[in-house]
């Protein structure tokens, strides 16, 4: 990393009587709950009991612009959970640094990156100057036996929440917790501490990780028979992408893009099975695999499967949301989400849905150019070179005094290590007035000034200032020197065969997801106040009886169970 370069990383609720019933929770605590008596208008609805597997669908880069793009016309598992599920289509990551891994982090833990520990998906360790991975572990191997492949070796040990499915095992140690995605961050993140990760590798089929004391055999025992068929699968067909839908094909085009230029078409030049629908389609294979093969849901015991989809965020990176290749992704994923759903809905004792995303994304700049966004463009990257010189000159420095690093920037030596203060401290204040003065920079403050602050209250995530929106994505001794935010549409980098589009801002199109909870014999409510990705943490561990520790995000009613209404104070940790 040599000083500063384009960072790219970038009915209302029932107001029924409720009347007190033991309900048994076999394999759970045993816990007193509620029955809520149904409003005459919903007599015929017979309460159904908790659900006894608990899916988390998290779609990579599923913005709630997408999903209303396409909501009228998918048609098959998105338009069923759109038209049957309970369905918050203002649903908010709430922190400012919209990535993958602090995005997963929020989802089954019910707290912000800031109490998880994940702001970002890799920070420098300032002592060293060496980047650090977000679930970067010193002491786990990777399972396929190359830990120079991936992130290298990863664990849960920078993770420092823990996840309903963590406060499920502690309480009904038979239960069962899997999370199978395209990457690490996103099995790992919704397996949490308790649970097994699986995720694709090049060349080898899922993986996971071998803690201390472990075999990778048996590690990987739980999936060894899917990557036998899956690798057979892939040597028999080789890897393709054409177009499926007609209304997709439309919106090929070609697109200049620093120089270069893009041809917006199916197949895209460089096919590969990790950017191609195929990639969620065999995700979800796997996740029926380990349904099937782990009777996941089948015992008496409450059991759950995370699922993260990373496929629209390879493709929204690659090409952009708004050409055809994210049509025909679209349209798969609808596709392949309805054989899915057809899957659990045979589940014995009932299955549990909620499906939302890491965070959403935009287009790429140029197209978001041509469709009516002129302040769309690419950073001014010689500005911030300026700073970097006027700070090197001020300071009587070697080297450039900023680094990008961990989404914002440090302010470190040759070797790329933190300068000692004061001043470390004294050029990043002056660094912040600087930037703060460009067009193309909409926030930038100081760790430390920012750790000083109180952690803001999110429970109207919509109103939260930028700062508040970085705040909660600032973590001591991993954050940045400098925590910065680009002006809206402005894109740092990209490159035609690499990354050129993305996410990661503090902005509404990268910040507000859907949320949507669904399950065999919803009837279809859409709710259009706030809620968060914290809120489903405590919402699915209230369902099932679990008790959970007080987390930032609060439990919501679903209806349609057998269970208690939510407590009705607002759980806001003490702070
Ligand atoms: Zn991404």
């Amino acid at each position: 990393m040599s000083s500063i370069k384009p960072w790219t990383k970038s009915v209302s609720r029932s107001a029924a009587l409720a009347v007190l019933a033991a309900v048994s929770m076999a394999g759970v605590a045993q816990a007193q709950v509620a029955t809520t008596q149904s409003p005459a208008s919903q007599a015929s609805a017979a309460a159904l009991a908790p659900p006894k597997l608990i899916v988390t669908i998290v779609v990579d880069q599923f913005s709630a612009n997408l999903f209303d793009q396409y909501r009228g016309r998918f048609s098959g598992g998105l338009r069923r959970m759109a038209d049957q599920g309970l369905v918050s289509i203002n649903g908010y990551q709430s922190h400012g640094l919209t990535e993958t891994c602090p995005g997963h982090s929020t989802i089954l833990t019910g707290m912000h990156p800031v109490e998880t520990g994940i702001p970002a998906n890799d920070w420098i360790d300032a002592k060293t100057g060496k980047e650090v991975y977000c679930l970067a572990s010193t002491r786990n191997h990777l399972a396929h036996g190359r830990d120079d492949t991936d992130n290298g070796p990863v664990g849960t040990e920078q993770l420092q929440a823990t996840t309903v499915g963590d406060w499920l095992k502690a309480v009904s140690p038979q239960s069962k917790v899997f999370g199978v995605s395209g990457k690490d961050r996103g099995a790992i993140n919704l397996a949490g501490h308790q649970g097994q990760a699986f995720w694709f590798t090049d060349g080898f089929g899922l993986t996971t990780y071998v803690e201390p004391g472990q075999t990778a055999e048996g590690r990987l025992a739980p999936v060894a028979g899917f990557n036998r068929a899956f690798n057979a699968w892939l040597a028999a067909n080789p890897v393709t992408w054409d177009y499926r839908n007609g209304e997709c094909r439309a919106l090929a085009g070609d697109w200049t893009i620093r120089g270069q230029t893009f041809h917006s078409q199916l197949p895209p030049a460089r096919l590969a099975f990790d950017n191609t629908p195929l990639l969620d389609e065999q995700t979800l294979k796997a996740a029926e695999y380990l349904l099937d093969t782990q009777k996941l849901g089948q015992g008496a015991a409450t059991d759950m499967l995370g699922v993260s989809l990373s496929a629209t965020d390879r493709i929204g990176h690659a090409y952009g949301t708004q050409g055809p290749e994210m049509c025909e992704q679209m349209h798969r994923l609808d596709a392949a989400l309805g054989d899915f759903l057809d899957k659990l809905a045979q589940a014995p004792g009932g299955a549990l849905v909620v499906l939302t995303a890491d965070h959403g994304g935009s287009d790429f700049v140029e197209r978001l150019h041509a469709h009516g966004y002129p302040h769309a463009r690419r950073l001014d990257t010689d500005a911030i070179q300026s700073v970097n010189t006027a700070l090197k000159t001020r300071f009587n420095l070697p080297v450039d005094p900023l680094q990008a690093g961990g989404s914002g920037l440090m302010v470190a030596d040759a070797e790329h290590k933190s300068l000692p203060d004061p001043l470390r401290t004294q050029i990043a204040e002056a660094a912040v007035e600087m930037l703060r003065q460009l067009p193309d920079v909409a926030f930038a403050e100081t760790r430390d000034r920012l750790l000083a602050e109180p952690i803001p209250d999110s429970r109207q995530p919509e109103m939260m200032t930028l700062r508040e929106r970085m705040r909660l994505s600032t973590v001591a001794e991993r954050s940045p020197d400098i925590q910065f935010a680009l002006a809206q549409n402005v894109n740092g980098g990209g490159r035609v065969g690499g990354t050129i589009g993305g996410h990661g801002t503090p902005f509404e199109f990268d910040r507000r997801v859907p949320i949507i909870f669904w399950w065999p014999g919803a009837h279809g409510e859409e709710r259009f106040l706030p809620i968060r990705t914290v809120d489903i943490a405590p919402t699915l561990a209230h369902l099932i009886g679990v008790p959970a520790p007080q987390v930032e995000g609060r439990c919501i009613d679903l209806n349609g169970f057998a269970v208690a209404d939510c407590p009705a104070t607002a759980q806001t940790p003490a702070r």
